[in-house]
C-alpha cells in the first residue's frame, strides 16, 4: 500500500511538473507574441534584440511535388549543355558563368546520386563544388541560380551576408539561412539537405583594413560558412525564430505521442553558391598582373574590371581579406560580365522572364494588347545602361515609363497602344495623346462610350442598360463640365446598380432597364425608389 502510494506520488508530481513546464512554456510565448510587431518580430535574446527573420519569399518556393524532386535526385541525368540551354531561355549573356554553374551543378548532384546508389561510406577526398560567382549587380547572378533551382526542383535561399554576424547576437545567425532553407521546403528535411544557397556580398565579410581597424566580424563570419559549406549539423531549432520556438513547445506538450520531428539537417548535400562585386579586386589583379604598367596595355580592353576580375587567383582572394581556408572551399570561381546597351536590349526582346512580356501581361489584364516597336526597345534598354544597375536598370526605367499608362488607359476605352521612339523620350506628351484620342470630343461619341458601358455592364451582371436620349446628353455634361471620362462618368454613377437591380429583379424576370435622365442625375435616389415601389406592389 506505501508502495502504491509513493507510487501515486510520484505520478502526481511528473504531472505537475509537466503542467508546470507547459505554463512556463505558454508564459513564455506570450512573451514572445507581445514582441510581435505586424508580420514581423523581434526576439530579445540576452537583451539585445535580434532581427527580425526575413520570411521566405513565395517565388522562392519549389513548385514539384516532393517525392518528385528527391525521385528527380535519386535519377538525376541531366547533362551540362542541357542545363545550359535551359538557363539560356532566360539568362542573356554570361556564357561562362552558365557553362561553369551548369558543370557544377551536374557534377553536385550526381555525386549525390552516386553517394545515395552506392553502399560503401563516402570518401573523405571528395570537395564540394561550391560556386563562386564575382559581378556587378543586376547582371543576373540570382536569375542564374533561381533558375538552376526550379529546373532541379530543389528549394533555394538567397541571404546577404551583411546580415550575418559572428556571435548571432546582433544580425542573422549564419546557421539561419540553412533553417530557411527547410522553411521553403515546407519543413521537409529530406528534400531541403539537397537544396542551394545562394550568399550574396560575400566580399563585404573580407576581413580587410577598414580605415586602420581591422573587421573581426567578418572572419567570424567566414568561419562560421566554411563550417556550414563544409559537412555539418544545424539544429532546427534556433533561439532567435521563434517559430522552432513554437514548435519546440508544441512537442513538449504533446509529449512523444507527437509526430518525430528531425531535429538537425545535414549541409553536406547543400550546395553552396557565394557571389559578391568584389570592387577592388580588379586592381589587386591588375597590380599583380602588370605591377608597375599599371594603366598601360589593358587600357584599350573594353570592360577592363570584368577582364581582371575574371583573372583573379587564390591569393588575389586572399590579399583582399578571405581566409585561405574559406576561400578554399570554393573552388569553382567565374565572373559575370556587365550588360550593356545590346545585351539590356536582347534581355526584353528575348528572355523568357522579360520584363516586357510582363508589361504586355499587366495591359493584357486590363484587354489593353500593349506593344513596344524595337525602336522604343533600344531607348530603353540605352536609359537602363546609364543607371549602372544591370537589368535593374529596365524595371526601373519601364515603371517610370509606364506608371502612367498603366493607371489611366484601364479607365478609358483604349484597346491597344503601341510604344514608340517618341513615347520614350516623351511619355506624359504622349500619353496625352492617347487620352485625347479617346475622350468624346462630341454627342456623337458619348454616345460610342455609353454603348461601351452597357456592353461591359451586360457582360458583367447580365443586365441590359438602356439611357434615353436625354440621359445620353446629361451624361455627355457631367462629362464636360467634371473633365471626367465618359466611362468614369457611367461607372461611377451606377456603382450601385448591379446590386440594386439585383433586388429589383428578384422575383422579375426583367433584365432591361431604362435608365433616364433623372436616374443619371441623382443614380442612388432613383434607385431608391424604384426598389420601394416594387415592394410596395408585392
Ligand atoms: P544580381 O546579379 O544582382 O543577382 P539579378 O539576377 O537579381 O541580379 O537580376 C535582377 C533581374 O534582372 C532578374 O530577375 C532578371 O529579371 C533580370 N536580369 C538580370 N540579368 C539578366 C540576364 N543576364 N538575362 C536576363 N535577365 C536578366
Amino acid at each position: 500500500m506505501l508502495e502504491d502510494k509513493t507510487d501515486n506520488d510520484t505520478h502526481h508530481k511528473d504531472d505537475k511538473d509537466k503542467n508546470d513546464k507547459v505554463k512556463e512554456a505558454a508564459k513564455h510565448l506570450s512573451e514572445l507574441f507581445k514582441n510581435m510587431d505586424g508580420n514581423s518580430f523581434v526576439i530579445p535574446i540576452n537583451g539585445i534584440p535580434g532581427e527580425p527573420p526575413k520570411p521566405p519569399s513565395k517565388d522562392e518556393q519549389p513548385e514539384e511535388e516532393e517525392e518528385d524532386v528527391l525521385e528527380k535526385i535519386r535519377e538525376f541525368n541531366l547533362k551540362p549543355k542541357e542545363v545550359k540551354a535551359h538557363l539560356d531561355r532566360f539568362v542573356i549573356k554570361q556564357d561562362e558563368a552558365k557553362k561553369v554553374l551548369s558543370v557544377a551543378i551536374c557534377d553536385h548532384y550526381n555525386h549525390i546520386r552516386e553517394s545515395l546508389e552506392s553502399e560503401e561510406p563516402e570518401s573523405a577526398e571528395y570537395v564540394k563544388q561550391n560556386v563562386l560567382v564575382l559581378g556587378p549587380t543586376g547582371v543576373g547572378k540570382t536569375y542564374l541560380i533561381k533558375n538552376l533551382a526550379k529546373l532541379i526542383g530543389v528549394p533555394f535561399v538567397k541571404a546577404d551576408a551583411t546580415k550575418f554576424s559572428a556571435t548571432g547576437y546582433v544580425g542573422q545567425d549564419v546557421e539561419d539561412i540553412v533553417r530557411d532553407l527547410v522553411k521553403i521546403a515546407d519543413g521537409d528535411v529530406d528534400l531541403a539537405q539537397y537544396g542551394i544557397i545562394y550568399i550574396d556580398e560575400i566580399d563585404k565579410i573580407a576581413n580587410r583594413s577598414n580605415g586602420g581597424t581591422r573587421d573581426v566580424s567578418g572572419r567570424g563570419v567566414q568561419i562560421n560558412l566554411l563550417k556550414l559549406m563544409e559537412d555539418s549539423k544545424v539544429n532546427l531549432a534556433s533561439q532567435t525564430d521563434m517559430m522552432s520556438q513554437m514548435e519546440g513547445v508544441m512537442d513538449m506538450m504533446h509529449g512523444s505521442s507527437g509526430k518525430k520531428r528531425k531535429k538537425t539537417i545535414n549541409t553536406k548535400n547543400i550546395l553552396f553558391i557565394v557571389s559578391g562585386a568584389f570592387d577592388k579586386l580588379g586592381d589587386l589583379v591588375k597590380l599583380r598582373e602588370e605591377g608597375s604598367q599599371i594603366g598601360f596595355g589593358r587600357e584599350s580592353v573594353n570592360n577592363a574590371d570584368d577582364y581582371y576580375l575574371g583573372r583573379s587567383t587564390t591569393e588575389d582572394f586572399i590579399k583582399y581579406g578571405f581566409e585561405p581556408e574559406f576561400i578554399g572551399r570554393l573552388p569553382v570561381r567565374v565572373a559575370c560580365r556587365e550588360l550593356l546597351p545590346e545585351d539590356l536590349e536582347k534581355i526584353m526582346n528575348e528572355s523568357e522572364g522579360s520584363i516586357l512580356r510582363q508589361y504586355e501581361a499587366d495591359f493584357r489584364g486590363y484587354d489593353i494588347d500593349f506593344k513596344m516597336l524595337p525602336s522604343a526597345v533600344r531607348s530603353v534598354a540605352e536609359k537602363a545602361y546609364l543607371q549602372k544597375t544591370g537589368a535593374r536598370g529596365l524595371m526601373t526605367v519601364m515603371e517610370r515609363l509606364l506608371r502612367d499608362f498603366k493607371f489611366e488607359l484601364p479607365s478609358t476605352t483604349v484597346k491597344s497602344f503601341v510604344a514608340d521612339e517618341e513615347t520614350v523620350k516623351s511619355p506624359v506628351a504622349a500619353l496625352e495623346n492617347i487620352l485625347k484620342d479617346s475622350e468624346p470630343a462630341d454627342l456623337e461619341e458619348a454616345e460610342k462610350l455609353i454603348k461601351t458601358f452597357i456592353d461591359e455592364f451586360e457582360k458583367l451582371y447580365g443586365f441590359k442598360l438602356k439611357f434615353t436620349a436625354a440621359a445620353v446628353k446629361e451624361i455627355h455634361r457631367i462629362h464636360e463640365e467634371s473633365a471626367t471620362g465618359v466611362l468614369d462618368v457611367c461607372r461611377e454613377r451606377f456603382r450601385d446598380y448591379p446590386y440594386g437591380l439585383d433586388l429589383i429583379n428578384k422575383d422579375n424576370p426583367i433584365k432591361t432597364f431604362t435608365i433616364g435622365v433623372n436616374a443619371v442625375k441623382s443614380p442612388d435616389k432613383t434607385l431608391s425608389a424604384q426598389i420601394a415601389k416594387i415592394f410596395k406592389e408585392k
